[in-house]
């Protein structure tokens, strides 16, 4: 990969993604130098990092725990700040490489801030796109910046999809692990706690998209991030579970091929494609041993015990901020139920009579900037809050 040094900007440093890239940059020191990194409010994990990959600077969202940050900088030489407006400067920096991979529609202006002429966008950060996603990819275009996908799927039919022919391509499918519940029976997935829906049988991610994997919502919000992705239509987008998490995407073409992009469940493969793209750079991580697996298996995604899925699905269809709203709504169920106050399938449920609370007071039209996304967004938080109260009423 380039011969000179990659200027990186991480947003959400602190977080499973971000630990992830931390990784491979301390791996490769000579190759990255990183300019700023960003969190919300782990002053701790933060500095700790900045200190290991010597950034230039660390950045909290929430000004809170800034004095932490300060105090175990101090004498480091690293420039330290908090605000939402030294976000935004950190993201001014210039840089060659900003990864993408703060949690949820927290990410949306600061990642749209961070699209810039001549840039690589490395995104995690599903939410940029499922809320926003022609405006970002309108931004990108328009920027001349680049896009690279880190999601495991997506970055994996980046990987077998011929760009340069997209009218040959008839299918794209995206793999799903089916999460700690696929084959439980439906009476008891209502009963299901946090640590159970947390605990996921493949990746070891953030609570949120752990939980979104549980009801298979993330499978959702990946189709619609792929429709942004790649010039394909709706119903060219499939959904393949797949428990072992080995296939993560494929791309069928119209001569009867299947191509795939095959590896261990582990972040790191993805990233370091997008580190390193168009060239490739050594990772740690465990070869998949397709002999000791033995068996691949695949099986079609149950929609009944799944909703979340087909709920997802029907926004994307619906268009215009129909997706902005199923996201905010469930952040918002996903969050409540973290805490105790609602059940897990109450989470689709929530989402559901959101979108359809929002789609009659005809609120769903396409959005023409970020700031009437992010209003809506609050608008659908503060509506999802009140039904969850009703609920545990
Ligand atoms: P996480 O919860 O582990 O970390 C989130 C990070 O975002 C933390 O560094 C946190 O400090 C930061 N953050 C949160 N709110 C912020 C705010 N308002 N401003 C600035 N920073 C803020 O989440 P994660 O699992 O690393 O996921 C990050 C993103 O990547 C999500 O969009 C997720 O869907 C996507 N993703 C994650 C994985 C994975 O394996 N974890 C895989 C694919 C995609
Ligand atoms: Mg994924």
């Amino acid at each position: 990969y380039p011969a000179k040094t990659v200027r990186v900007t991480v947003l959400g440093a602190t977080g499973s993604i971000g630990q992830s890239v931390a990784d491979l940059i301390a791996r490769n020191p000579d190759r990255f130098e990183v300019v700023a990194l960003v969190a919300n409010s782990s002053a701790d994990a933060l500095a700790e990092m900045a200190l290991r990959l010597n950034a230039k600077s660390a950045v909290l969202c929430d000004p809170r725990n800034f004095e932490d940050l300060k105090n175990r900088l101090s004498g480091s030489g690293i420039d330290t700040a908090s605000g939402d407006q030294a976000v935004f400067e950190a993201v001014d920096r210039d840089t060659d490489l900003v990864i993408g991979a703060i949690v949820g529609a927290a990410g949306l202006l600061p990642t749209m801030a961070a699209i810039k002429p001549g840039r690589r966008i490395a995104l995690a950060n599903k939410e940029c796109l499922v809320c926003a996603g022609d405006l970002f990819m309108g931004k990108i275009a328009a920027e001349d910046a680049e896009i690279l996908p880190v999601d495991s799927e997506h970055n994996a039919i980046f990987q077998v999809f011929e760009a340069s022919h997209p009218d040959s391509i008839e299918k794209v499918i995206l793999t799903a692990s089916g999460g700690p519940f696929r084959t439980m029976a439906f009476e008891d997935m209502v009963r299901v706690t946090p640590q159970q829906a947390l605990k996921h049988p493949n990746w070891d991610m953030g609570a949120r998209i752990s939980i979104d994997s549980a009801t298979m919502m993330n499978k959702g919000l990946e189709v619609i991030e792929a429709h942004h992705l790649f010039p394909v239509s709706a119903d060219q987008l499939d959904v393949l579970v797949h428990p072992q998490s080995a296939v993560h995407g494929l791309v069928q073409y119209r001569d009867g091929s299947l191509l795939a992009q095959l590896g261990s469940p582990d972040m790191r493969t993805p990233i370091a494609h997008c580190m390193a793209y168009p060239r490739r750079m050594q990772t740690p991580v465990e070869r998949l041993d397709l002999a000791k697996l033995g068996s691949l298996t695949f099986e079609a995604p149950d929609m009944k015990r799944f909703p979340a899925l087909r709920i997802a699905l029907e926004a994307l269809r619906s268009g215009g901020t129909a997706p902005a709203v199923l996201n905010a709504a469930d952040e918002t169920a996903v969050a409540a139920f973290l805490k105790g106050a609602i059940g897990f399938m109450d989470i689709p449920a929530a989402v559901e009579e959101a979108l359809s609370a929002f789609s009659a007071k005809g609120k769903l039209a396409p959005a023409a900037t970020v700031e009437d996304v992010l209003a809506l967004d609050q608008e659908a938080r503060v509506w999802t809050g009140h039904w969850i109260s009703s609920r545990a009423a």
